[in-house]
């Protein structure tokens, strides 16, 4: 049967392959109605201005806190991950909501422009409108972290959203929807439709006014070109393949700790996390061990240091990439071909890779890492900067972090740290070439789901006029003379 005629699914528990819940797969018709309710209860939360809907976000951030256990519990169900990941995870997206919420207000109000010497008898002003619906598509990996970052952003900014989660996670979204209806003053505002992707197609083909979509580049590539075709900007937030570069005066034990974690917590399906390692040579051999030593301790497993890969068909996508690797020649300073050992995949560091290995090129995640060694830190700019994404980067120097940062084509990096930017609210948070484009987070990620309106209306009308067909001879002359005096 074409899974366009089901009208439910399963949602299972990754780590045993049990059901868990069944959920609606939403239809064309049932995703048009709900965008249809979100336009049509659109203007009623616009007009409660961002007083109004802080009050509403600050509710409703106050119900997630109180209810964190639940949600915590959810997270790790259907992704798989540690309570104390899934914790972590919902706690940043509480910090998210409650800035976007309380910050609306101050980025998006209207700003006087100045209107220049010619036009001085104008006032100029601009205003940020909200767009209207907002379609947001999200991941599995994160299924409150990332999707939060689009949909508070965009009902704080005064759009009512429709969110459609990943069939992975539909449990999660649907929890969402059922807390936000909870403080809702009105219905409509937040709509959860769950269902596979054909749903998620239906959404972007369906009357919003905006999507925001989290996922890989292959459908984000399809989502953005169904929005081209209805003239809809997309905000998209997509794969990485983040490098770490370790310079020669860098704290070692350091960088190892924090890379191994970045490229093996939630069994190495973060977006943001570390897929590629460049070490300077003076440095290499201590990294190495280092990071050797450490891993030997993390262990996946059911509340052990990662869960299982959430989604079984990544576990074919790691496994070629190690396979790859290893014909070409790549060694093994941890794991090896037999690493994915379904649902887990025991972590693997890969040492010496070349650089046209999948393990390099393309997005793997899963718990792997390859480590390269680098004659001096161009040579890690450049081939960290080889490839068609740039998502994040994590540099550790003690002198040279600033300026290997930025020479790093990507949208965020860490420097002697990992992953502060997604935890920082005030900061934008997106990538360049494959890893999509527009922000999220931040007074940018609150820019993101408005649109610029100019206004500029008459403080005084001048003896002469220049926009109409009475214009006289005398203000042709007086134009020419002001701009021959101002230039
Ligand atoms: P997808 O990009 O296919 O899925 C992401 C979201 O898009 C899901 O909600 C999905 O629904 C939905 N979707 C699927 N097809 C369409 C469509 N044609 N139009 C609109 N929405 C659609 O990613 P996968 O979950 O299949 O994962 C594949 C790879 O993507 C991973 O291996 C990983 O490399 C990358 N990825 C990156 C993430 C990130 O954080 N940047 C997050 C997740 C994955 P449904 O789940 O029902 O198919």
């Amino acid at each position: 049967m074409s899974t366009t005629t089901l009208t439910e699914f399963p949602s299972h528990n990754p780590a045993t392959g049990e059901v868990i819940g069944t959920y609606r797969n939403a239809s064309v018709e049932d995703v048009n109605a709900a965008v249809a309710r979100a336009h049509a209860s659109s203007r009623a939360w616009q007009a409660l201005g961002f007083a109004g809907r802080k009050k509403v976000l600050v509710a409703w951030d106050a119900v997630i806190s109180k209810r964190l256990s639940e949600i915590t519990e959810l997270v790790a169900l259907e992704t798989g991950k540690p309570l104390s990941d899934a914790s972590l995870e919902i706690s940043l997206a509480i910090g998210h909501l409650d800035w976007a919420a309380k910050n609306a207000a101050r980025y998006l109000s209207p700003v006087t422009r100045n209107p220049g010497l010619i036009m001085a008898n104008m006032k100029a002003r601009v205003e940020r409108a909200p767009y209207g619906v907002v379609g947001v598509i999200g991941p599995w990996n994160y299924p409150v972290f990332t999707p939060m970052g689009s949909i508070a952003y965009s009902l704080a900014a005064g759009n009512t959203v429709v969110f459609k989660p990943s069939e992975y996670t539909p449990g999660v979204g649907e929890w969402l929807g059922a807390t936000f209806a909870e403080v809702a003053p009105f219905p409509d505002i937040f709509q959860v439709i769950t269902g596979l992707g054909a749903t998620g197609q239906a959404l972007t083909n369906a009357a919003v006014d905006k999507i925001a979509f989290t996922g890989s580049t292959r459908t984000a590539k399809k989502v953005a070109a169904a929005a081209a075709d209805r003239m809809i900007p997309t905000v998209l937030e997509c794969g990485g393949k983040d490098p770490v570069i370790v310079d020669s005066d860098a704290n070692i034990k350091k960088a190892a700790e924090y890379a191994l974690w970045l490229a093996m917590s939630n069994a190495g399906q973060t977006c943001i996390g570390a897929e590629r390692v460049y070490v300077h040579h003076a440095v290499a051999d201590e990294f190495i061990r280092e990071i050797g030593d450490m891993a030997k301790e993390i262990h996946p497993g059911v509340n052990k240091n990662y869960g299982p890969a959430t989604m079984p068909s990544q576990l074919n996508v790691i496994q070629s990439h190690i396979d790859d690797a290893a014909a070409k020649g790549a060694k093994f300073l941890i794991g090896g071909t037999d690493s994915v050992q379904p649902p887990f995949v025991q972590p693997t560091i890969m040492l010496d890779v070349p650089e046209d290995s999948l393990a390099i090129t393309e997005e793997t995640f899963g718990p792997t890492l390859t480590i390269n060694r680098v004659q001096n830190m161009d040579e890690a700019v450049a081939l960290a900067n080889a490839t068609r994404y740039g998502l994040g980067a994590s540099v550790w120097s003690k002198r040279n972090g600033e300026k290997i940062a930025s020479q790093l084509v990507t949208g965020m990096v860490s420097i002697n740290s990992v992953i502060g930017f997604a935890g920082v609210a005030t900061v934008p948070f997106g990538g360049v070439k494959d890893s999509g484009y527009g922000r999220i987070h931040g007074p940018e990620g609150l820019h993101e789901f408005t649109y610029l309106r100019s206004v500029v209306s008459e403080r005084f009308a001048l003896p002469f006029a220049f926009t109409t067909f009475k214009r006289t001879k005398f203000a042709d002359k007086f134009l020419t003379s002001v701009i021959k005096f101002l230039h």
